[in-house]
């Protein structure tokens, strides 16, 4: 079988379970506008399609890499190999009580925070404007202005990459700060416990945290948040600076000059540049203060051939 009919049998093996795209360029897909071709990127109608689409890229054995909204991600310019699920349809909120949300895993989370707002939850608004999905948010445990994804988080049900479907209350996420430790696999709902809120005290927080933002970071240049996680005690964005980072460039990748924790796109930045870049900044704040960046941003994906 010559290798564009298998292919095509693969493509045609997952249309049954949602769109197929093939070789999509994944730079479409993060906010970074950085990323090779995923070979397979395929968003399923529904979550209940899930398992049987997780199946079925076990019995091709072809890897499963899962997409939010790409707001954490750099994909590197090779592209990813095998399926990339995108979960975007899979979007709706349903209260199931009188404070308590259900809300699926491609729900953008902005739209989760209006909701909860609308109905006069108060809980989310540390959240607003943290641009990915419920899950994403909830695989990074997405957090800001000291609140955090796990303390309004109930529990989550998720299929394995093994196929076990799962509910897991939130104290079995292993949740800490932009992590969590549960099994490899698909989030496909989460469950938010909030209170019952004053709506105008709702809307005062969420603005002035928005408006935060807006002053704070280089929010109309592709960016993919803070790149490094803050060092206990201390903040990435304070050691960078000082370490003289700001601006620093490689090709079209910068350090921001608003934000020294951000790396943003000014135009044509591969992913290369990116971790070029990131890797001479981790290295300068290590050779001046003796402190290792971790990365909050995941890369993904393979190096392109030269
Ligand atoms: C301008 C800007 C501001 C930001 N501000 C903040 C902030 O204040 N606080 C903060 O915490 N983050 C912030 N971020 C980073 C990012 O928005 C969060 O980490 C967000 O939760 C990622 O969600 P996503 O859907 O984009 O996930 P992606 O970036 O697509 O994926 C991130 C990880 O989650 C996994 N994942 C995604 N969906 C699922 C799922 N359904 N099941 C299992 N795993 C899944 C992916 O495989 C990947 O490992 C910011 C980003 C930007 C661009």
């Amino acid at each position: 079988m010559s290798a564009s009919t298998q292919r095509g049998n693969i493509a045609d093996a997952l249309a049954v379970f949602g769109e197929v795209k093939e070789h999509e360029p994944l730079a479409r897909h993060t906010s970074l506008r950085i990323g090779g071709p995923a070979d397979y990127l395929v968003s399923p109608r529904t979550v209940r399609t899930i398992p049987g689409l997780l199946a079925c890229a076990r019995s091709l054995g072809i890897p499963v890499t899962i997409l939010g909204n790409g707001t954490n991600l750099l994909v590197r310019d090779g592209g990813v190999e095998g399926m990339v699920l995108r979960l975007a349809r899979c979007n709706s909120i349903t209260a199931i009580g009188p404070d308590t949300l259900v809300a699926e895993s491609g729900v953008p989370f902005p739209r989760l925070v209006r909701d909860a707002a609308r109905r006069s939850l108060t809980g989310l608004e540390f959240a607003a404007g943290i641009p990915g999905t419920v899950g994403g948010a909830v695989r990074m445990n997405a957090g800001a202005h000291g609140g955090e994804l796990a303390n309004v988080l109930e529990c989550i049900d998720m299929v394995t990459l093994h196929g076990d479907i799962l509910t897991l209350p939130v104290e079995r996420l292993g949740m800490g700060y932009r992590k969590s430790s549960f099994p490899e696999g698909v989030v496909m709902s989460a469950v938010f416990s909030l209170r019952p809120g004053d709506p105008q005290e709702i809307r005062k927080v969420t603005e002035a945290n928005l408006e935060k933002r807006d002053r704070t970071q280089p929010v109309l240049t592709p960016n993919a948040g803070s790149f490094f996680k803050n060092p206990e005690g201390d903040y990435a964005a304070r050691l960078i600076e000082e370490a003289g980072c700001k601006e620093w460039e490689e090709g079209d990748a910068v350090v921001s000059g608003r934000h020294a924790n951000f790396i943003v796109n000014t135009g044509k930045a591969s992913a290369h540049d990116v971790e070029t870049l990131a890797n001479r900044v981790r290295d300068r704040v290590m050779q001046k203060f003796g402190i290792e960046l971790e990365r909050e941003v995941r890369v993904i994906g393979r190096e392109k051939k030269a």
